[in-house]
């Protein structure tokens, strides 16, 4: 049974923890259009280059950006995919839709994580991932068991991301809520809302999103 979900919150929510965990536990393909974009940067490629700056001071990367990586990775399977971090605009919302009836898959559902600004601002501040595997750290709430090394993989390259400071977040906040908050009643009109609270502990907002899954897969079938 394949399943296709969209994470949506605000940059710090929590949709990349989750989404790892969605990986582990049903074997759905993360999509993160945030680690493609970093990833892009990283390789030096002109586009790149010219979505560096714009990531770095907190704004969104056009539409068109966004939406030729996810038309690549589409063909790639598995037994569904997680959006993560898109679509953040209401054009790339339309644009997932049209890419997603012509390759005949279905949405399931679109959980919308929610959390306060505030949690916000300690969640990002605190932020630090594994350069080597991934895996998402946080200074207070999760942090490496051994100072300086990965749990997962043993790995030292622990990094903080250049836009995860209270400047830019401020930036990305308004970001989202001039941008990407309107996706809210967008997905809310096409049935597909399961508002999760994301303030909970990472293990009880799993539980959340689990309770969600096979309840949308009915909602999809109409039965
Ligand atoms: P967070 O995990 O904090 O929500 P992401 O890693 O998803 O952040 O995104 C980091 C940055 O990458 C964004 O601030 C934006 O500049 C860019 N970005 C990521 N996804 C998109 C998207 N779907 N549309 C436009 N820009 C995006
Ligand atoms: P997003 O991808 O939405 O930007 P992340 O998954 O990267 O969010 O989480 C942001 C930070 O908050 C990370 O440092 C992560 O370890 C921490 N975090 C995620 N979920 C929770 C939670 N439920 N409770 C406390 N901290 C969390
Ligand atoms: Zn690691």
């Amino acid at each position: 049974m394949t399943i296709n979900i969209i994470l949506l919150g605000p940059p710090g929510a929590g949709k990349g923890t989750q989404a790892r965990k969605l990986v582990e536990d049903r074997g759905l393909v993360q999509l993160s259009t945030g680690d493609m974009l970093r990833a892009a940067r990283s390789s030096g490629t002109e586009m790149g280059k010219r979505v560096a700056e714009v990531m770095d001071r907190g704004q969104l990367v056009t539409d068109e950006i966004v939406i030729g990586l996810i038309r690549e990775k589409l063909s790639e399977g598995g037994n569904g995919f997680i959006f993560d971090g898109f679509p953040r605009t209401l054009a790339q919302a339309d644009a997932l839709g049209q890419l997603l009836e012509e390759t005949g898959m279905v949405l399931d559902a679109v959980v919308e994580m929610q959390v306060d600004d505030e949690a916000l601002v300690r969640r990002i501040t605190g932020r630090y991932t594994c350069g080597n595997c991934g895996e998402v750290y946080h200074d207070d709430t999760k942090p490496t068991k051994v100072a300086g090394v990965c749990d997962v993989c043993g790995s030292t390259d622990l990094r903080r991301r250049a836009d995860d400071n209270e400047h830019s977040l401020k930036t990305r906040l308004l970001e989202y809520y001039k941008k990407t908050s309107p996706l809210i009643g967008y997905y809310y009109a096409k049935g597909k809302l399961a508002p999760v609270d994301g303030l909970a502990d990472m293990d009880r907002v799993s539980d959340q999103i689990a309770a969600v899954l096979p309840l949308s897969r009915e909602i999809a079938t109409g039965t």
